[in-house]
């Protein structure tokens, strides 16, 4: 059924929109666009201007055309092919004849009739056949009066991908009428104060312009044309600032719910606290380390729960200051505890803390899901009781609830493996403590702003001093022998080397076994002088541990293994990194891996080892890797490359997507956004109706396409 002439509001279901059938209307819903309101959501990805024809004259091979002219013949012919058919059109315009045709589509026949008036738009060819020019495949439009032609010709026009069976011009037809026939008072889903305030166009013009553009009068039309490719009209600037805010707007809520409630420790710092601070510090730190203890030392002693976000790129010193964070909340009399995303990253944390903590009396205890039985008992008593003032381990530490007399301060070491809400859950789990999150990898303004967008942000943005670069090289595999080479000088001389295997998830079975028999080739055929072993994911934590620590004590030449090592580890001697079918890896995950060497006295060499198939953009792409050694610049070029979803691993990453937004593109409407979010979220009046009622709509909105986490 289709309703005519009445006012179609977002609620009306597809079907009764004109042009839509129950067919159609099956189509749509399979796509998840279930009312008018989301079809109005189906943007167009790009738009064709049809507003002036090419004279036949000057249609040139491979530049696209769109020519007006009156049919001259029409008719359908087999080609030597059986099934294969032709049917094909001349049409005349001023300057003179075309041919166009059209495979397999015999129904034409019907549809065309010599003395109509056609518009074509297509990329002419030359075509061998006819020694001359044809355009084959061209989108078409018979003139008429009728509103068929206003929406597919003669203006700009909007190009959607085609849903199913539904083509890009059904649908475009679709949302032609469906724009005519909508209800002009749309509701706005942004504040009329932000709008206001950044001078946005309303809903309904944003979507009036963005799927049907007019040329405006003050904007040359070239410079439009521009605008509309890049998204960059104030219709589209608005649609994408709408998904931003009402994203940022999600975070900052849960911001504020958990600011809201005081925390119950106190944090104080005195001239013993400092005194200690300095016993603890084995060198001096870096100007950014203590930019970053002074803004982390503010939040502990702020009323609200701290949740920050420590960024820093490899080697950049984070551990020495979450653990100087520790030393004030330990010498205020409460506990702490730090958890790694590993096994291993939580051992080699406990081993280091507990050298730089030397002299304190600190107690400190590794709890790992490795220690079980009478030893775990007694952990789990003492943080009870509070005779451990600081417990290290896996995150899975505080989802067990493990439980403390007083924890006060939660050090998360994560590799982004959290979303928002996994965090959120967290951070709770544990009461209210402070939280200090720390990523491993340098992470994108952008990302940071929609991943992390709950937190506040610390940078490391400096090494600490003599930090040597590391030479990299990217070498085909045929050069695997000269790759050998430099491994065999380099132990000759004492050093250590990793090689490293990718594990790619859904094929970690075929991928351990390449690792596996790499160890033992390396072993047994290339380096039987040498000591070789092997570490992965698998093996039981035990064993890893054993080999880590042959492997730290130099028991061990060449370490093979997988991403294990990639997060933290620290052997100052190993000097030389192999990394296999490199072309598989992130360029972020690289520059993890890369950071393992050039930690001590001796340069470091990274090879990046690349199959003998890898194409030019890969390689490319691990040319970054041999020009820059700054983890921001990477990570970016990495965002840039791969997209948010892919840069950060998994879906779960926290940043949603956005239909229409791209955190990368418009990450000046990204920061712009939040601002506004954070602004709006403070201004709500709780106790003022009007107040409370548009937050109300907001959150609904909000729930409906984020839906990722309750908020209060
Ligand atoms: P990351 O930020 O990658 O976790 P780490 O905390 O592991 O870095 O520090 C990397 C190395 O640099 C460690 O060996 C650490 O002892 C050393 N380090 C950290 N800060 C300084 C500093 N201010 N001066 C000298 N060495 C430092
Ligand atoms: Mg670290």
């Amino acid at each position: 059924m289709t309703i005519t002439g009445m006012t179609v509001r977002p609620e009306t279901p597809v079907q009764y929109l004109k042009g839509v059938g129950p067919r159609r209307a099956r189509i749509l819903e399979g796509a998840s666009l279930k009312t008018a309101g989301d079809l109005l959501w189906y943007l167009p990805f790009r738009y064709e201007d049809r507003t002036i024809f090419t004279e036949r004259a000057s249609v040139r091979h491979g530049r696209d055309a769109l020519i007006q002219g009156e049919v001259l013949v029409a008719g359908t012919y087999a080609t030597s092919r059986k099934a294969f058919r032709i049917f094909e059109l001349v049409v005349r315009d001023r300057s003179g004849p075309i041919t166009v045709k059209f495979f397999n589509q015999p129904y034409l026949a019907k549809v065309f009739k010599r003395g109509q008036t056609v518009i074509l738009q297509g990329t002419p060819k030359y075509d061998s056949f006819l020694r001359g020019t044809s355009i084959l495949n061209p989108e078409f439009e018979i003139v008429s009066t009728d509103a068929e032609t206003q929406t597919h010709m003669g203006r700009i026009v909007p190009i959607y991908r085609r849903i199913g069976q539904m083509t890009g011009r059904q649908i475009r037809s679709v949302l032609f009428s469906l724009m005519e026939n909508l209800d002009q008072d749309l509701p706005d889903t942004l504040p009329d104060t932000v709008r206001a305030k950044l001078g946005l166009p309303s809903l309904y013009e944003a979507l009036r312009e963005v799927h049907f553009p007019e040329y405006p009068a003050h904007v040359p039309a070239e410079r439009f044309e521009r605008m509309l490719a890049e998204k960059r009209t104030p219709a589209h600037q608005r649609l994408i600032f709408e998904e931003f805010f009402l994203f940022q707007l999600g975070l900052q809520m849960v911001r504020a719910r958990r600011e809201i409630r005081p925390k119950a420790h106190r944090i104080q710092i005195d001239d013993r606290v400092r005194e200690r601070l300095k016993q603890i510090l084995p060198f001096r730190p870096t100007a950014a380390q203590k930019k970053v203890l002074r803004e982390i030392v503010e939040d502990l002693r702020r009323p609200p729960p701290m949740s920050r976000l420590l960024q820093g790129d490899v080697g950049s010193g984070k551990t020495i200051v979450a653990l100087q964070a520790i030393a004030v909340v330990v010498e205020n009399g409460y506990q702490a505890c730090l958890m790694a995303p590993t096994e291993l990253l939580a051992e080699q944390h406990f081993r280091t803390l507990s050298r730089l903590l030397e002299g304190t009396g600190y107690r400190l205890a590794l709890l790992t899901s490795g220690i079980k039985g009478r030893e775990r008992g007694r952990i789990l008593r003492e943080t009870e009781s509070g005779e451990l003032q600081l417990l290290v381990g896996t995150h899975a530490l505080i989802q067990e609830g493990v439980g403390f007399r007083n924890l006060a301060f939660v050090v998360i070491d994560e590799q982004h493996r959290f979303g928002v809400l996994q965090r959120s859950e967290l951070m709770r789990k544990g009461g209210l403590p402070d939280t200090l999150v720390m990523t491993a990898t340098p992470i994108p303004r952008s990302l940071a702003l929609t991943a992390y967008g709950d937190l506040a942000v610390s940078v490391l943005d400096e090494l600490p001093p003599g930090r040597r670069p590391v030479r990299t090289v990217v070498k085909r595999d045929e050069n695997r022998g000269e790759v050998y080479e430099a491994i065999r000088r380099e132990v000759a001389s004492g050093r250590q080397v990793y090689v490293v295997y990718p594990l790619i998830e859904g094929s970690e079975k075929s991928d351990l076994k390449a690792a596996a028999e790499m160890a033992e080739h390396l072993n047994a055929d290339v380096f039987p002088d040498f000591r070789v072993g092997l570490i992965h994911g698998r093996m039981r934590a035990a064993e890893k541990d054993e080999t880590m620590s042959r492997f730290v004590s130099g028991d061990i030449d060449i370490l093979v293994s997988t991403t294990v090592i990639e997060v933290g580890i620290d052997v100052p001697n190993a000097t030389v990194m192999v990394i296999e079918h490199a072309e598989r890896f992130g360029l972020s995950q690289l520059h993890q891996l890369r950071g393992r060497i050039g930690r001590g006295e001796h340069p470091g060499l990274c090879i990046l080892l690349v199959d003998r198939v890898t194409t030019q953009d890969a390689f490319e792409r691990l040319d970054i890797m041999r020009r820059s050694a700054d983890g921001f610049e990477i990570a970016e070029k990495d965002l840039e490359i791969r997209g948010p979803g892919e840069f950060v691993g998994t879906r779960q990453s926290g940043v949603p997507e956005f239909m229409f937004a791209n955190i990368v593109r418009d990450r000046d409407l990204l920061e712009s956004a939040r601002r506004e979010a954070e602004l709006y979220v403070r201004s709500f009046r709780k106790g003022d109706p009007a107040s409370e009622s548009e937050m109300r709509r907001l959150v609904a909105l909000w729930r409906e396409k984020y839906g990722l986490f309750e908020v209060g």
